[in-house]
């Protein structure tokens, strides 16, 4: 095989990095994104398949209903196309949430009593609907693949074989090895799901102002016992957090107003959540293993 003249690759490599620019919906930050969105949701699918069919799925109707209606109505205001979404619950005491990219979000049952209400999923599906339109994964992979690119420019200027590695793919997803095991965003991706989460929420109907009370409500919860969840463990500062999403409120509530002008339908107050009786835990006998 004949091998491309070394400056022909560092130029090539150097188009890649350059053509990586993309603008996050709503806030407008411009962010590196060297991923096709083709990609992203082909790796976000399997990734999700991985993790049902790993994991005990909620089988309570109730509860699934209404999740895949706040996530609908969510995705919906969001105004963004092309996402095929999909919204389960999974049947786990751990307090968490996540999203994959390509629209698919999952809740633990564990974090139901905290969101108390219809409102209280709008908070955390808002959150997690942003993390995939504003496609917090894709840059978090491209980072890794910028990362993988600086090597290989190191190596082919070291003339030895370029490392680019589907590994490195992988392990910006947690996808592989830690299947199952989803990587928390960074703190600056955390701030931009929230503040694209009220907005979401409140064009879908739901009172903005239950933000505020419900991450009031996890910081209490996560007092002392800090899980490694998506939620709890990348947590910008719970006070800060709270202070950010105050000052978005005066906004959020003329969004609200008006989805509720829109929406005649989504005039009623919030359905409560109902968690089913807890199934009891298997007792280990003294004296046996
Ligand atoms: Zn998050």
């Amino acid at each position: 095989m004949k091998l491309l003249p070394r400056g022909k690759i560092l130029f090539l490599m150097l188009l890649l990095l350059l053509e990586a620019c993309a603008t996050v919906p709503y806030t407008e930050r411009s962010q590196f994104i060297m991923v096709s969105e083709g990609e992203e949701v082909a790796l976000g699918a399997r990734a999700f398949e991985d993790v049902k069919e790993k994991s005990t799925l909620s089988t309570d109707p109730a509860l699934n209903v209404m999740i895949e209606r706040v996530g609908r109505r969510i995705a919906a205001a969001s105004a963004i196309e092309g996402y095929e979404w999909e919204f389960i619950v999974i049947d786990d005491e751990a307090v968490n949430a996540f999203a994959l990219p390509g629209g698919k979000v999952a809740f633990y049952t564990g974090i139901l009593p905290l969101c108390v209400d219809e409102a209280g999923v709008a908070v955390v599906m808002g959150h997690e609907v942003a993390h995939v339109i504003a496609r917090h994964g894709a840059e978090r992979m491209s980072q890794g693949r910028a990362l993988a690119i600086g090597q290989a420019i190191l190596s082919v200027a070291l003339s030895t074989s370029a490392p680019v590695t589907r590994e490195v793919v992988s392990s910006a997803y947690g996808i592989g090895a830690k299947v199952g095991v989803i990587l928390p965003f960074s703190r600056s991706h955390e701030s931009e799901a929230d503040e694209i989460g009220v907005t979401l929420m409140a064009r879908a109907g739901y009172d903005p102002a239950t933000a505020v009370q419900f991450w009031t409500r996890m910081a209490k919860n996560g007092e002392g016992k800090r899980k490694a969840s998506e939620l709890l463990s990348t947590h910008p500062g719970d006070e800060d957090r709270i202070e950010k999403l105050n000052a978005l409120m005066a906004e959020a509530e003329i969004e609200y107003q008006k989805s509720l002008a829109e929406h005649p339908e989504y005039n009623r107050a919030p359905e409560r959540i109902v968690m089913p009786p807890q199934k009891p835990r298997a007792v280990k006998r003294p004296g046996k293993q």
